[in-house]
Formats: structure tokens, C-alpha cells, sequence
């Protein structure tokens, strides 16, 4: 069901249903499922039929998660039931069952068949069961209808519910005394326990006492002779707290030393914590303050902040969410969470099953895992006091949903739920948005700055030199901590590397570097934009690229067809045989893939031990995994590989980063193309020289002077975000105006083109009609990917003020719709 209907409450369920409950209700001759939105006085149909059933008593949705759901529809033009829908885990609605009870009210003794006296025997004995409970007692039997005549004569009752959550098998189950051990040991005394039963719980206590952290039950078994039972019950008494560690898998695990304890923090960094935490304890008190904007260099301290936020968050009793881009390619950010707060941190991510999903949903509903890690989509767990939310990386893509619907932006609605829900937001990154810098400064939001490196704890540094055999540096220390210098970035001139002679895609310094390296023992890693290779053209004497005479956005190459085009104005032209600039023939379309780079390394320096970090060699489960502990533990020296790297290696023995070729993003037809290509860079900078060894990085352009390239390599972002806001000023794109995408996806070409230019004049009238003479139309044109899965696409952008306002309330049927799209491609 996708809609919003009216249906009225029978007396039974009266003062049981509220809002965000889910219900069963009759729909055309069907039962559904369904959410309860708010009680109306006056309702839209004449005559409303009754809910069915109350699957749960507790909420599905708590009233700040309804009234964000409303928000995201408004804003991002996707339909409420959709916006619903994200909010609940995936699954749900198949988990709902039918408890059988047994009716007291003597009944007139009827016939039974022997099934049905089966199944009153069963309930008899083992009181009301679930319809999987009965399908397990009674195997292989029709036992359904049996059930349903016994309804129809009254002799059981039925209930919907939804299953208790089950422990499952990734969770390794911990203790830790909730009391003072004397209180603890009071408390047993008032209870009546037989004195075996005292004997072992108070063995229990006194093993907790030794320990301050959660520890796993089995240990307590063994030292105490208790059992579960136990544990619970003193659980239940207030004396244990039972918690649940996820035995989660890190590809990292052992290589490094995590402080659990916190650190002192640095002096940049006691200021930044002292702001949030003052936010945090105004949310607390009521208030929504305006988002923590944290900006820190990579490897500033930012991690260690979330860690103290959540702490004070935990302190005021309330609960925490943090967003990271993905879990695979963070696991030593989610691994200190997991340490820090042992047994308290919930893992949301894409492996889980549907029933773990919903067992970690359940119990984070219950207030038993206050600290949700996950993906987007873990903002919308339902904490029961939601008091902060951490963005991790706040830039990255993956915030934006528009691979499928409902299309929305993670990071504007998380702010919008911390306005909702009295929760601070902090937003932290090493490459801000200029739109929401932009943002930031208009609304008056708290800027967050860490401009140092920290050269990690100064134990972390003697144990990995240890470990490696090497003389421990000496360390420039503040207290625990010392500071250490972003990596030099030397920018090597390809235009200049030809002239040369060398037809190499490695410049002469890249290949000394990469030499001396792997002479010494160290280990390097090679970046390669993988978007938008092959597709635009360039001259390879004068770095020239083809661009469209209006819309100055880069022409893209289609093979097909073998023309260029313009993915916005859909100007087209053949390939031309002559560069325009400098009249050379040099001119073709780039195409380079990490495979040809591998071949390069390996065929310049046999010995390298090369490993591949792609899409291809990603696609099977847990690779991202295998790949990065491959490379932590040095089984290969050289890792090529594209985008994945920029996100969370932290490793010690990297020394070189190099970047093949820093302009291939620069030539996306895209208006982010610039933005886009400095934050690359400069987070693919900050995997270098993490550690007391040092390191560069090596930068290869044929756009030496772009200033995109240029800050990258200065580190400087200030200087980036003045000139790429004049950019955006001229070329009247975000956040000087807001755009929203259309796209059309048809199996038949014509179909796609038809669709488009029918919408394009429908847009043209709303625009007129609505006096919306400010937004201006852009296309429609085939779109970037002009066709995926046998799809093909065509788009529309509208540019102005506030195009989305002329789209709300209307019919867009098919049409996918991007609000402040991350991309135009
Ligand atoms: P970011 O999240 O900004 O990349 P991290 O929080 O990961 O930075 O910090 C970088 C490194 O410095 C990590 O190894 C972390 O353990 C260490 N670190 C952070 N803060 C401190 C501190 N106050 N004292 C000692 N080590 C610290
Ligand atoms: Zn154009
Ligand atoms: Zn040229």
C-alpha cells in the first residue's frame, strides 16, 4: 500500500494506537500493513472501515521521525509513504506473525478434529505461540485452517505482533556490574534465593568487581559456575548490565595499538569539544542549536572528538548516531567506537540479514545499544532520545541517496532531524563543501577548526616502529601527542614530461620515487580517478581539452557514434583530427584503467608486489576487506588503485601517494568537477606520511595551473573555496541558485527522447504560470550515462531560486527527481 488513507479505531484499540504505530487494516479485500500517521477529525471518505490489529504496541516511529518523514517529502518531492518506508528496516513487515492464545472463556465443548486437539494440547502446554513456533511444533501440517476454524468457534484468539528480537550469532554476549559491588551484594541478600543460587550469584559479583570493562559471559561461567539464567535475572534485579560486543570482522585488527581510554586531548581540540559539548548539553535542556561545522585536516583529532561527544551524550543519558560513508572502507573509525564503548554500539550496514537488521533496530528502539554506527540509512534508526549525530566525511556522495527512491540528502536531513529532535549535529570533514561552508557562514552555524596533524599517540608511534624494526624518530611531543606537517605535494607538468621524450604514463620523478621506496622497504599507493576516463578528449602537446563553445563544460566522446557532445546544451561535433590550440595531432579521447597502470609498475620494477583496489576487483563480498588487510600486514608494496582509497587507510609504512593523472575528474561535464577533483586530491594527499617516516606526494597533470590542482597541492582550502565561489557566481550555479534534475529511464530510445521534450514543454508552462520567471530550463539532452542496464536516460535541469516549489503538488509519474542533485551527471 503507498498512500495516505482514513480507517477508524474499534473499541478495543482505543487509547492503544498512536501515531508511528503499525497496524493491520483491510485494503480493497487484502489485510495490510500499515503505518498510523496522525488522528483526524474529519475524515476523507464518508464511510471508514475499522483497523484489523495493532502489530506492536510501541511505536515503529517515533513523532520526531513522522515529522522528518513530512519534511523529506516536502523537500525532496518524494511521496510520504516513501519517505516512511526508508525509515523502517528492510524486512519488517515479512517479520510479522500471528499469536494464538487460548481462549479462557469456557466454550460449549465442540467436535474437535484430532489436528485441532493438537493444537489446543500444544497451546495448553506451552502457552500462546507465534504461527513460527507452531510451524516448528507441528512439522509438515496443514495446520492453519485447523487454527481458523478454532478461531471461528471461539475456542482461540489471535493477535498480530511482531517477534521479540533473537540474539543472534555475531554478538558475543558481555556483563559488567551495574551498583557498587556492596550494593550489588546487598541487593542479592534482600532477595529470597536458595543458598546455592546466592552462592553463585555473589561468585559472579565478585569476578565482575576485579574487572572495569564489560566482560564476555563465558568468562563469568567459568569463574562463577553461574549460568545465563543468572545473569539475567541479576540483570533484571539492577545489578549486571548485560550488553552485546559485535564480534565484527576488522581487516585491521591487531596491526595497531587503540587507546580505549581517551587521550588528553590537544589544545585545538579541548576547544572544539568544549563547543560541542556545550551544545550538547543545551539539546538536552531542549534547545536545537545550529550544526557544528569540523573542519579538521586529515588525521587532526576529528575521530577522537566524535568519541568524546558520544560520551558526554551517553553521560546526559541520551543516544548517539554516526554516519560514516561506508563501513568497509572505515573500519579503523568503527573499531574505535567499538572499544571505546564496548557492548553499547550498534553496527547498521548492507551484509546484515534482514533478521539482524531487525534485531539491531529492535533493540536500539529499547535503549539497549546507544551508539548506532552505519551508512545513511542508520539515521533513521529510532533511538529512543536521540542526542547527537555525527556526520563522518560529511562530502562524500554517498550521503546523497538517488541510486533508487525516495532521492534525498542524508546530511540535510540529518540536520533536519536534529532541529526536530533537539540533537546536535556535527558535521565533520578535511574537505567541506563550498556550499556548505556557504551555508555554514549565512546561517551562522559553529565553524570547528583542527589545522594540525596529530602524529598519532606517541606509544602508538614507539610500538609501530618496534614492530618495524626501526630507531624510534624523536618526536616533537605536546604531552602525549606531537604534530606533524601535511605531506609535500610536488606537481610534475606532463606536457613537459613529452617533450621530454617520455611516453610513459609515469613522469621521471614518479618513477625515481617509486623506486626509492620500494628500496626502502616502505610502501606506496597509486591513484587513478576512474570516472570519466575514456569519455573526454585532450591534446597531449598543450593539455587543451574540448569543450562546448556555450556552456564551457567539457565535450564527452561517445564511441558509438563516435561524436562529441554536450551533456547540457546537447551541442555535438565530430572529432576533430587537429588540437584547435596548438594544431597538433596529438589529439584523442584518455582512456587509462588501473589494470594498464599495474602493468606499468610491474614492468618498470619486476620485484613490486602490486595489488589492485577497483570496482572489479571489489565485486565479491568482503574484498574491501581482504585488500586492505593484504596491504596493511605488506604482502604487496604497491597499491593501485581508484576512489575507495581516498576514504579511511591510515597506514604507517606508506610513504608515496601518486596521483596518475589529477585531471581526469577536471573534465567531467559537470559544474562539481572542480570541487570535486580538490577534495579528491586532497584526501587522497592525506593517505601519505601518516607516520614519523615521512612522505610526499606526486601529483601528474596535464593542467598544472588549474587552480583546483594548484590548492590541492598548497593544501589550501581557503584559497579553493574564494576562487571556486567566483566560479559558481558567474556561472549562476549552487549555492548562488538551487537546481533540480529530472531524469527518464526508457528501454526505447525514442520513447526516452519523447518522455523528455514532453516535460520540457509541461516544465515551460508551470514556469510561466507560476511566474516563476527567475528558473531557467537546461535541456533536455541525453544524459551523461546515456544508457545503463539497457536504460535509456535523458534529463532536465531546472536552475532558479527555488525550482523545486514548481514542482510541488504536480504529477511527475516516472520521472526521478533529484533536489539540490550532488551530481549532474
Ligand atoms: P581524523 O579523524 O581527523 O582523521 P583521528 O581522530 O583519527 O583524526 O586522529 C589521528 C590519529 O591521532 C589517530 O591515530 C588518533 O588515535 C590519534 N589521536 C587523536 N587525538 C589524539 C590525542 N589527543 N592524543 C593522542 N593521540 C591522538
Ligand atoms: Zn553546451
Ligand atoms: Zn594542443
Amino acid at each position: 500500500m503507498t498512500g495516505i488513507f482514513d480507517y477508524h479505531l474499534p473499541t478495543e484499540l482505543e487509547g492503544q494506537v498512536k501515531p508511528g504505530c503499525l497496524v493491520v487494516v483491510p485494503f480493497n479485500r487484502q489485510s495490510v500493513h500499515g503505518i498510523v500517521l496522525r488522528q483526524v477529525a474529519e475524515p476523507q471518505v464518508q464511510e471508514t472501515r475499522p483497523v484489523t490489529a495493532l502489530l506492536d504496541p510501541q511505536p515503529a516511529l517515533t513523532p520526531a521521525q513522522l515529522a522528518l518523514a513530512q519534511w523529506m517529502s516536502d523537500t525532496f518531492l518524494a511521496p510520504l509513504a516513501s519517505c516512511l518506508d526508508v525509515m523502517l528496516p528492510a524486512g519488517l513487515i515479512q517479520l510479522a506473525d500471528t499469536r494464538y492464545i487460548l481462549n479462557d472463556e469456557p466454550k460449549p465443548a465442540a467436535a474437535l478434529s484430532p489436528l485441532q486437539q493438537r493444537i489446543v494440547k500444544l497451546l495448553q502446554e506451552r502457552g500462546p505461540l507465534r504461527g513460527r513456533q507452531i510451524d516448528t511444533a507441528l512439522p509438515r501440517q496443514a495446520w492453519k485452517p485447523a487454527a481458523l476454524a478454532l478461531v471461528k468457534k471461539g475456542n482461540l484468539l489471535t493477535r498480530a505482533v511482531l517477534p521479540p528480537p533473537s540474539v543472534h550469532s555475531k554478538t558475543v554476549r558481555t556483563a559488567q556490574l551495574a551498583v557498587p559491588p556492596g550494593e550489588a551484594e546487598d541487593k542479592l541478600q534482600d532477595k529470597k534465593h536458595s543458598s546455592a543460587v546466592l552462592q553463585r550469584r555473589i561468585a559472579v559479583v565478585h569476578f565482575l568487581q576485579q574487572e572495569s570493562v564489560p566482560v564476555s559471559v563465558p568468562w563469568v561461567y567459568a569463574d562463577s559456575g553461574c549460568d545465563l539464567q543468572d545473569l539475567k535475572a541479576m540483570a533484571e534485579d539492577g545489578i549486571l548490565i548485560l550488553g552485546e560486543t559485535e564480534v565484527w570482522r576488522d581487516p585491521l585488527a591487531n596491526l595497531e595499538w587503540v587507546p580505549s581510554e581517551p587521550p588528553p586531548l590537544t589544545v585545538d581540540q579541548a576547544n572544539a569539544l568544549e563547543k560541542v559539548n556545550q551544545g550538547i548539553r543545551e539539546s538536552a535542556a531542549g534547545q536545537s542549536p545550529l550544526p557544528y561545522l569540523l573542519h579538521g585536516v586529515t588525521g587532526s583529532g576529528k575521530t577522537e572528538i566524535y568519541l568524546q561527544a558520544v560520551d558526554e551524550t551517553l553521560r546526559l543519558g541520551r543516544q548517539a548516531i554516526i554516519l560514516v560513508p561506508e563501513i568497509a572502507l572505515t573500519p579503523q573509525t568503527v573499531r574505535r567506537f567499538l572499544s571505546r564503548f564496548p557492548g553499547q554500539v550498534g553496527l547498521v550496514h548492507s551484509k546484515l540479514s534482514p533478521g539482524e537488521r531487525y534485531d539491531t533496530w529492535r533493540r536500539a528502539r529499547d535503549g539497549r545499544l546507544p551508539v548506532i554506527i552505519g551508512p545513511r540509512s542508520a539515521l533513521f534508526t529510532p533511538l529512543p532520545d536521540t542526542g547527537l549525530i555525527v556526520v563522518d566525511e560529511c562530502h562524500d556522495d554517498s550521503y546523497y541517496q538517488d541510486d533508487f527512491p525516495p532521492a534525498y540528502d542524508a546530511v540535510a536531513t540529518a540536520i533536519a532531524y536534529g532541529r526536530l529532535s533537539h540533537a546536535v549535529v556535527v558535521l565533520g570533514t578535511a574537505t567541506p563543501s563550498v556550499r556548505m561552508v556557504y551555508q555554514a557562514e549565512k546561517e551562522g552555524w559553529t565553524r570547528l577548526e583542527l589545522p594540525v596533524r596529530i602524529l598519532a599517540h606517541t606509544r602508538a608511534v614507539k610500538e609501530k616502529m618496534a614492530s618495524l624494526n626501526r630507531p624510534v624518530p624523536s618526536l616533537q611531543a605536546d604531552g602525549v601527542t606531537a604534530s606533524l606537517p601535511l605531506p609535500p605535494v610536488h606537481v610534475v607538468d606532463m606536457r613537459e614530461e613529452l617533450k621530454q621524450g617520455n611516453r610513459s604514463i609515469f613522469s621521471t620523478a614518479l618513477q625515481t620515487s617509486l623506486g626509492q621506496v620500494l628500496d626502502a622497504g616502505q610502501q606506496a599507493i597509486l591513484f587513478l580517478n576512474r570516472r570519466g576516463s575514456a569519455t573526454y578528449v585532450f591534446c597531449r602537446e598543450c593539455g587543451y581539452s574540448l569543450r562546448c563553445p556555450h556552456c564551457d563544460l567539457p565535450l564527452t566522446y561517445h564511441a558509438g557514434e563516435s561524436i562529441l557532445l554536450c551533456h547540457s546544451c546537447g551541442y555535438r561535433r565530430s572529432m576533430p583530427s587537429k588540437c584547435p590550440n596548438c594544431g597538433s595531432t596529438a589529439i584523442r579521447q584518455f582512456g587509462l584503467g588501473t589494470e594498464k597502470v599495474e602493468e606499468e609498475v610491474k614492468a618498470l620494477f619486476p620485484n613490486a608486489e602490486t595489488l589492485r583496489w577497483d570496482a572489479e576487483t571489489t565485486r565479491q563480498k568482503g574484498a574491501h576487506e581482504i585488500i586492505m588487510a593484504h596491504f596493511a600486514n605488506q604482502h604487496a608494496n604497491v597499491l593501485i588503485g581508484t576512489q575507495m582509497l581516498a576514504k579511511g587507510l591510515d597506514l604507517p609504512l606508506v610513504t608515496l601517494v601518486g596521483v596518475v593523472l589529477a585531471d581526469v575528474g577536471l573534465n567531467l561535464p559537470d559544474y562539481h568537477a572542480p570541487e570535486r577533483t580538490f577534495q579528491l586530491l586532497t584526501q587522497v594527499a592525506g593517505r601519505a606520511g601518516r607516520s614519523p617516516l615521512g612522505g610526499q606526494v606526486i601529483l601528474q597533470t596535464f593542467n598544472p595551473d588549474h587552480y583546483a590542482i594548484r590548492a590541492a597541492a598548497a593544501h589550501d582550502f581557503a584559497g579553493f573555496y574564494k576562487q571556486e565561489l567566483d566560479y559558481r557566481r558567474k556561472l549562476r550555479y549552487p549555492p548562488f541558485t538551487r537546481l533540480v534534475k529530472l531524469e527518464y529511464h526508457a528501454l526505447k530510445a525514442d520513447q526516452a527522447e519523447r518522455a523528455a521534450r514532453t516535460m520540457a514543454q509541461q516544465l515551460q508552462h508551470w514556469i510561466e504560470d507560476g511566474s516563476h520567471a527567475a528558473t531557467e530550463l537546461i535541456g533536455p539532452v541525453p544524459s551523461f550515462y546515456a544508457r545503463v542496464n539497457g536504460y535509456y536516460r535523458w534529463q532536465i535541469i531546472l536552475r532558479g531560486p527555488d525550482p523545486a516549489s514548481i514542482l510541488a503538488g504536480k504529477p511527475l509519474g516516472d520521472w526521478r527527481v533529484a533536489v539540490d542533485p550532488v551530481s549532474l551527471l
